[in-house]
């Protein structure tokens, strides 16, 4: 691996360079060359605005350049910093996009990418450890194909649910900043709004994905959002959107390895709440 030599993507054999350009054959990549790219947060805020439905936001979210710390330390890992295990595979090296079923009426809401996880897979959760104990349950819950989601193109299908995160690019030390998360919010925000005509649910895994998601809701004027209901594991509310769909909001332990291995959130718990989202 050099900076700027291809690498056999791990499912495709095809050879990408590191950061993927949108469009060039990467399984599951929803944009094109000719995607706009928001540069700055007025930027993502018209983009995300315009976006027809949630495969065209998708593509936005993908080439998105609106955060120089954020750009700069994705595309650094991809280039340079790649975990000794994967430094012959090609790293995405851009925002995730969502992943799972368009139509879906339970939308997850996850922290942010990994910088070696989604960062590299291009998939939510996938790659990593957090994402291994989540779509194992998701599979034991019945929302997943497979129970394993190693990389995109692998097969995995999720049915009825639909993954996104509260800020899209790997950030440092796993921290976004306030305004990095703001930055992003209305990409979060628009999902919700053009999912809400079938969504059911909105499942945050961790208090900072419900705290983007309340506040996405305020900005949608989805009432039963003040004052703000306190996070919690298997705590929810219902918020209801201005033309009166009910909408449970859902609260999960994050799948972090210092929950999983604490024992803070166990399978079971995890389950649970999965299998709650079915009622
Ligand atoms: S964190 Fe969000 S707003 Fe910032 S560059 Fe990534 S996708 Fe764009």
């Amino acid at each position: 691996m050099s900076a700027d030599a291809p690498d056999p993507h791990p499912v495709t054999g095809q050879l990408f360079a590191s950061p993927v350009q949108p469009g060039t054959g990467w399984p599951g990549d929803p944009a094109v060359a000719s995607t706009p790219v928001a540069r700055s947060p007025a930027e993502v805020r018209r983009l995300a605005h315009q976006a027809q439905d949630v495969t065209d936001l998708q593509a936005c979210v993908s080439v998105c350049r609106a955060c120089p710390r954020l750009v700069e330390w994705r595309e650094s890992v991809a280039r340079s910093q790649r975990r000794a295990a994967f430094a012959d595979q090609p790293y995405w090296g851009r925002p995730g996009p969502a992943f799972g079923d368009r139509s879906a009426s339970v939308l997850m809401v996850g922290l942010a990418p990994a910088a070696n996880g989604t960062n590299r897979t291009g998939r939510m959760f996938t790659g990593d450890s957090s994402g291994d104990f989540l779509y194992a349950a998701l599979h034991r819950t019945g929302w997943a194909s497979q129970a394993e989601s190693t990389a995109a193109g692998d097969g995995q299908v999720l049915k009825d649910i639909r993954i996104v995160a509260a800020v899209r690019c790997a950030p440092p030390q796993n921290q976004p900043t306030a305004q990095e998360r703001a930055t992003c919010r209305p990409w979060l925000a628009r999902d919700m709004q053009l999912s809400a005509p079938r969504l059911r649910a909105v499942l945050c895994l961790g208090g900072l994905a419900w705290d983007a998601v309340l506040a996405a809701a305020r900005e949608l004027q989805w009432e039963g959002v003040r004052p703000k209901p306190r996070f919690g594991h298997a705590r929810e509310f219902t918020a209801t959107t201005p033309d009166l769909r009910a909408i449970r909001v859902v609260g999960c332990y994050h799948v972090s390895p210092h929950n999983t291995y604490t024992g803070r959130l166990t399978t079971a718990m995890l389950d649970e709440v999965l299998l709650s989202l079915r009622e």
